[in-house]
């Protein structure tokens, strides 16, 4: 049983009021030609005024724009639907914001929480257009503070998924001094909280053209004990399950044999068949 547990609606033809049955259905229908049987829906936790703030910079403000409430009566209408989905959130880590993420997260019982670093203090290591201040910072530093945030992300004890665990190779440049030690800590941290880890499929559509975490990463996390995700992060319905073929191919030869999803914040393990 395959779970695609990474997936955003964002993109879809709604307004704010209304999120469309008709959207998630393109989903559902993607995955069931591509052999997907459970989603995962984790919308950004930025996208919603709620959570106002708790993404710090001027990025974050202009999009706050989306009522939680409408977000949680899509997804009890859909729940009454008895799909196979879950439902969450995609949470950016941000130290010092711990309690206002928790805050947030417990205004609805989400079967599930990724936890993403995508800032680097106020700058957006995915953003084209913070490519000019991540060099400035220098990518020896950027790749320090990713795994040390990524840690910290991990004993915050808030999420149960730590996604996309490499992102900073996202444009291709990848770290030129050794990582071993950061993914040994990192995965060590992981285990002790109790937290899975993510295969993402995403870096595929990437300029990089690589699944995150790279093989040593995810070798380092099974041999840790740590579990597994995988998701593909679509935007999209045309995504749904894209790159899983190479992804479970790359779990397997690590020593994967099984990826988790997540129902009220219990974890539930699939064979990778
Ligand atoms: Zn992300
Ligand atoms: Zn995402």
């Amino acid at each position: 049983m395959i779970a695609d547990q990474h997936l955003h609606l964002e993109r879809g033809p709604y307004t704010p009021e209304n999120y469309p049955d008709a959207w998630l259905d393109r989903f559902l229908e993607t995955a069931a030609n591509a052999a997907v049987h459970r989603l995962g829906v984790v919308e950004h936790a930025y996208r919603f005024h709620e959570a106002r703030g708790l993404l710090p910079g001027p990025w974050a403000d202009a999009r706050c724009l989306y009522r939680l409430d409408d977000y949680v009566t899509f997804v009890e209408r859909s729940k009454a639907r008895g799909l196979p989905v879950s439902f969450g959130l995609e949470m950016d880590y941000v130290p010092g914001a711990e309690e206002g993420i928790e805050r947030f997260l417990s205004l609805y019982p989400w079967d599930f929480v990724h936890g993403s670093v995508h800032f680097v203090g106020d700058v957006g290591i995915d953003l084209a257009e913070h490519r000019a201040a991540a060099a400035q910072i220098g990518p020896k530093r950027i790749w320090e503070r990713y795994f040390a945030l990524s840690r910290n992300a991990a004993e915050s004890g808030l999420f149960d998924v730590l996604t996309h665990p490499d992102l900073p190779k996202i444009f291709g440049e990848r770290a030129d001094h050794p990582l071993d030690e950061e993914f040994h800590m990192t995965v060590t941290t992981l285990r002790r909280q109790g937290m899975a880890i993510e295969c993402n499929t995403a870096g595929l559509r990437k300029p990089v053209g690589e699944i995150y975490p790279v093989p040593a990463y995810l070798a380092a996390a099974f041999k840790a004990g740590v579990p597994v995700s995988i998701g593909s992060d679509a935007h999209e319905p045309e995504n749904v399950g894209a790159g899983f073929p190479e992804g479970i191919a790359l779990l397997r030869s690590v020593g994967y044999g099984e990826t988790v999803h997540f129902i009220g914040r219990e974890r539930f393990a699939s064979p990778l068949s």
